[in-house]
């Protein structure tokens, strides 16, 4: 058995200061019936709670620790930075830099702003888009998050989905009014919807690969359709890539797919650990942007230059020209995430369990369900009890996982080929656990 002796104390206090004891919902573990270990220190792949206890992590703080933790070159640089000082509210050489590092691999991105997180990134994009187009109602779809803006919160996945929310209280009905949901994965829906109120409709916000009711794929040729029909309605199509950008591949979901959005968000690996996310895209539109436009968006610390320099330190290590014979940073990602899922799916099989198992590069998850899954429907109708005992049983064996079945899984580059072999093996047991 885990000791967590600690880490429950320490729970236990935050409790009375915090609520639920934590300052994001999902890390409350209150889904898993356990309590959450308290993270001390993290470095590479490994993350190590209060109680000395050590895992192999597959959470990378939500996705940014694309390159592990603590990576040598961010930690120097962010140590040189620091020392120059921590915020100037001005503009600085660093803004410039990072802002070229992205549009190298996100061609679509002709002109962008950096915010502080993704919440920030997907409210302003919307916010230009309606300023843009003069139309008030989007389109969003079911169990795709974009964080907790008012317009956004309405059939929310992600920590909604976990605690069973499917809109929450303080959004204005008015509000909720002008957001459409629609199935995702459904072209017929998104078709009907945009058939009848298409030229009412600011934009559509999707995650091209989603990541917040688990990790499920788009279908071939779904977001096509809804690049056709947003541009037949002078729609603006945001891609949120706050998730899956850098990971579905190097140039995200847009890549990946070849399809161009109006509007990209992007946040987590940008930011290399550090709070930084950006919304950019083509020129016209962001020139409405303030100062440059009328469509007011600010931040006291965007741009920050210590959250600069671990997003170019992060994003130089990524986009590195591969040795000769060797992969590229996102390729050697994916088939590290390949080998692991493969390795799972033998052992379900193996103790007599059937998952669905789903990869867009180094995003990665599975569901404990007898049918495919392609929407927020699919993954609610997945075993949740099978997922609380095997996410246990990874825990006990030192593996660090998303305690929800609504969320995804990363790989790092810093995940050696035996931890994935260990995670393997780990698997294996907590298969045999759940099938008991
Ligand atoms: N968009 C997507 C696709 C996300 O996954 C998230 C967070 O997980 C967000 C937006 C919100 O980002 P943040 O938590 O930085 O506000």
């Amino acid at each position: 058995m885990l000791n967590l002796e600690k880490s429950l104390a320490a729970f236990n206090e935050a409790k009375t200061l915090m609520p639920g004891g934590v300052n994001s919902p999902v890390r409350s573990y209150a889904n898993v019936d356990c309590n959450p270990p308290f993270i001390a220190k993290a470095k590479g792949d490994r993350i190590f709670d209060i109680d000395g206890n050590e895992y192999i992590d597959y959470v990378g703080s939500w996705g940014p620790m694309v390159v592990g933790h603590a990576h040598p070159n961010v930690v120097k640089a962010l140590q040189e930075a620091v020392t120059r000082g921590t915020s100037y509210g001005a503009p600085t050489l660093l803004e410039s830099e990072l802002a070229k590092l992205v549009m190298k691999v996100y061609p679509s991105i002709e002109v962008i702003r950096m915010v502080n997180s993704g919440t920030e990134a997907t409210m302003s994009a919307l916010r230009l888009a309606r300023g843009y187009t003069g139309r008030d109602k989007i389109v969003k779809f079911i169990g795709c998050y974009h964080g907790h803006s008012d317009s956004l919160l309405v059939n929310a996945g992600s920590g909604m989905a976990t605690f069973g929310v499917p809109s929450s209280p303080g959004v204005t009905k008015g509000t909720a009014a002008d957001t459409i949901s629609v199935p995702y994965n459904d072209v017929e829906a998104i078709t009907k919807v945009m058939d009848e109120m298409g030229d009412e409709i600011a934009a559509v916000i999707i995650e091209p690969v989603a990541g917040n009711m688990g990790c499920v794929p788009p279908k071939q040729g779904y977001l096509r359709k809804i690049r056709e029909l947003t541009q037949a309605h002078g729609t603006i199509l945001i891609f949120d890539e706050v998730m899956c950008g850098f990971r579905a591949s190097l140039g995200g979901a847009q890549a990946a797919y070849g399809i161009t959005p109006d509007l990209t968000c992007l946040g987590k690996i940008i930011g290399g650990g550090l709070p930084v996310a950006a919304y950019g895209g083509r020129r016209d539109i962001m020139m409405k942007v303030s100062p440059a436009g009328p469509v007011y968006q600010a931040g006291t610390l965007s741009g920050n230059p210590l959250a600069m320099t671990a997003g170019i330190e992060t994003l130089k290590l990524i986009t590195a020209e591969p040795e000769p014979g060797e992969a590229d940073y996102s390729r050697m990602l994916t088939l590290k995430t390949k080998k692991l899922l493969l390795g799972w799916l033998e052992k379900a099989k193996e103790a007599g369990v059937t998952i669905q198992a789903h990869q867009a590069g180094s995003m990665f998850g599975i569901f404990f369900n007898e049918h495919e899954v392609y929407n927020y429907d699919d993954s609610c109708a997945s075993d949740q009890e099978a997922f609380k005992v095997w996410f246990k049983s990874m825990l006990e064996q030192g593996i660090y996982l998303a305690p929800s079945q609504f969320e995804t899984l990363f790989m790092s580059g810093a995940h050696s080929d035996e931890d994935i072999d260990r995670t393997i093996e780990a698997a294996g047991k907590a298969f045999k656990a759940v099938a008991e």
